[in-house]
């Protein structure tokens, strides 16, 4: 328990004393006991939550795990040290103890939960999948190293290509956000307000995924399956704030938006044959984004 905390509840049981004799004193004392257990030993000391059996402790220190110099505060999530600018990383391991560690470190703890979990074939295949893809970039870039985005959106281009050939809207619709992410990151802001135009026209559109049968074959029967089921239309929040902020930095007017919409929207009306064609869903989208 840390010294602060101890003044504290000492000068409270003191002042029901004062104020109230003997019998409000042990009453102040056991509401703290109990106030203590429940709401605050847990994050501090060895406590009854965590990973299976394995009781939670939290060894997080004020110091950097590489140059092992004393900090201000003990760090919450990832940050750099100010004394020799190495990134530390915060992470509980398997055996259910939070650390501060370096990044090797942390790689390691990451790997062992993977495995814990049972993902890490998976993690491995897609690490292979884009080492592949960075070694065929940089020849194709006459061996100037690809940045990490080249890569990424080398890959979403083909998912699209996979997902407009077997129909999933709606996994379609999730790579092109994917790829907004990336414009957006790369400050590509009127390419990454197109990109989701399409996301939301698709998602006006209902657009979903061909269900599997128990082998994993595509059941593309029309009655069991519509590429486009526009009962289940929806836009997302965090896509139209998105959408807003980049609207006020560019100073977009509504008509002007209107017509960028349309524009791509058509374009993805031929390329899906969507149900509803883009004049419709414009009054939708106008309408949560100007409103
Ligand atoms: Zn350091």
């Amino acid at each position: 328990m840390s010294n602060k905390k101890l003044f504290i509840y000492g000068s409270i049981i003191l002042l029901s004393f004062t104020l109230g004799g003997p019998f409000l004193a042990l009453l102040a004392l056991l509401a703290i006991i109990y106030y203590h257990k429940k709401y605050v030993g847990q994050t501090n000391e060895t406590s009854t939550y965590g990973y299976g059996d394995k009781p939670y402790k939290d060894e997080r220190k004020a110091e950097c795990p590489s140059c092992h110099k004393e900090l201000k505060k003990i760090p919450g999530a990832k940050t750099k040290c100010p004394h020799c600018g190495e990134y530390m990383y915060v992470r509980t391991n398997t055996e259910n103890i939070r650390l501060v560690i370096t990044k090797s470190e942390a790689d390691k703890i990451d790997e062992k939960w993977r495995i814990e979990n049972g993902t890490q074939e998976a993690y491995l295949a897609e690490q292979k999948k884009v080492s592949a893809r960075r070694d065929a970039l940089k020849k194709k870039f006459n061996g100037k190293e690809p940045s990490e985005n080249d890569v990424q959106w080398s890959l979403l281009n083909e998912e699209i290509i996979e997902h407009s050939s077997n129909a999933q809207w709606g996994l379609y619709s999730n790579t092109r956000r994917q790829m907004a992410e990336i414009l957006w990151k790369e400050k590509r802001l009127k390419d990454a307000l197109l990109m989701y135009c399409m996301v939301c026209y698709l998602d006006l559109n209902g657009a979903s995924n061909v269900i599997t049968d128990e082998n994993g074959k595509a059941i593309r029967d029309p009655e069991f399956f519509r590429p486009f089921d526009v009962e289940t239309k929806f836009l997302a929040p965090a896509i139209i704030k998105r959408m807003q902020k980049i609207i006020k930095e560019l100073e977009i007017t509504k008509e002007d938006f209107s017509e960028l919409f349309i524009e791509r929207a058509t374009i993805e009306h031929r390329a899906t044959k969507a149900p509803v064609p883009p004049k419709e869903t414009l009054k939708e989208l106008l309408g949560e984004i100007f409103e």
